[in-house]
């Protein structure tokens, strides 16, 4: 089916002799077949958006698990097989072993083929493919969907992840247009909305949004486990304490990486959050109730616009 035009500019429906529709992605290797590499699967599949999906992981049952849940067609153990015939290859493996499976996919590249990955830090990535290649590459189009949870794993993956949800893709000067095209289309047909922006912004803006909130929800929660009546602490924590702390139920070793490949911003975020604490602090020591009120209200406020501009992305 397709829509024509009608008379008078209406959109009417026609019926086209069936034309078979290639999908956005041939064959897709997945190398890390997560939450978010398996998302991306999901998603892709559910639209008939993709050919084939291979996989390839660390541990035989996740990659047998993901086949059997759906996720991907067939998988190999080495990231150089998984890579050979695949158009588009999705690195979603764990910040801290990206470095090594550039070094064992680029020599193994299919000629045409494109990268990219979904770290959540974005200049450690691209130094990390800069060091095994010698250069940026031009088939490289860093990338980060602004999407998870804190559950790991492929049983934790799901087919809506990325709808309506932002990725946030890094292309460089040295990166071919085609490819930041292609990576971009397919996000789309996942049903993501796409947003470039240099990796040194990404950085930035993320260690505010996501490592900062990370950083202090683990500090807070680690922080109060060490008080001595801790146990009354948990007891009596309500609705509020959950959900503040739900980010601190995510794998520590992904947030260890991701604060130490953003170790420089997360630093300079953390110290400016201490400098508003310490004022804070000090108000309230003081009596300085009407200050506290301010920060208060002034954060209330500013709460509320940012959930009308999530209700206006919807
Ligand atoms: P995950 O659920 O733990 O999945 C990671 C996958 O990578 C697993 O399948 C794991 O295999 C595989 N893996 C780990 N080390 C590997 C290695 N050395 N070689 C090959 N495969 C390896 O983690 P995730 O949440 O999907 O995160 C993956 C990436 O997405 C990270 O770079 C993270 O920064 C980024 N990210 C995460 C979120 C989030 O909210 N979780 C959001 C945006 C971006 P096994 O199953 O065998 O262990």
């Amino acid at each position: 089916m397709s829509r024509v035009a009608g008379k008078g500019g209406d959109s009417v429906t026609a019926t086209a002799p069936q034309e078979v529709m290639a999908p956005v992605v041939g064959r897709l290797a997945i190398i890390g077949v997560g939450l978010i590499g398996g998302s991306l699967a999901l998603a892709l599949r559910r639209g008939a958006a993709v050919g084939e999906v291979i996989g390839c992981g660390r541990r035989r049952e996740s990659l047998e698990r993901a086949v059997a849940l759906g996720v991907i067609d067939r998988w190999y153990e080495e990231p150089a097989e998984a890579v050979a015939e695949a158009d588009m290859v999705a690195v979603c493996v764990p910040l801290r072993a990206m470095r090594s499976i550039f070094t064992q996919i680029v020599p193994a590249l299919a000629p045409g083929a494109v990268v990219t990955d979904v770290g959540s830090a974005k200049g450690s990535v691209i130094a990390d493919a800069a060091a095994v290649c010698g250069e940026v590459p031009t088939w490289l189009v860093p990338g980060h969907p602004i999407a998870g949870t804190e559950h790991s794993g492929v049983e934790a993956a799901f087919a809506e992840l990325y709808e309506r949800r932002r990725v946030v893709l890094t292309p460089l000067p040295e990166t071919a247009a085609a490819a930041t095209a292609q990576v971009t289309a397919m996000w789309q047909a996942a049903g993501a909305r796409v947003v470039e922006m240099s990796p040194e912004h990404h950085d930035e803006v993320l260690a505010a949004t996501s490592h900062l909130p990370h950083a202090l929800a683990y500090a807070l929660v680690d922080s109060l486990a060490r008080w001595d009546d801790h146990r009354e602490i948990f007891e009596l924590a309500a609705g509020g304490f959950r959900d503040f702390t739900r980010i601190a139920s995510s794998d520590p070793e992904m947030w260890r990486d991701i604060s130490a490949a953003n170790r420089t911003q997360l630093v300079a975020a953390l110290r400016r959050y201490q400098d508003d604490l310490a004022r804070l602090t000090a108000a309230l020591e003081a009596g300085e109730d009407e200050q506290v009120l301010a920060v208060y209200r002034h954060a209330r406020d500013e709460r509320a616009r940012f959930l009308k501009i999530l209700e206006g992305r919807a």
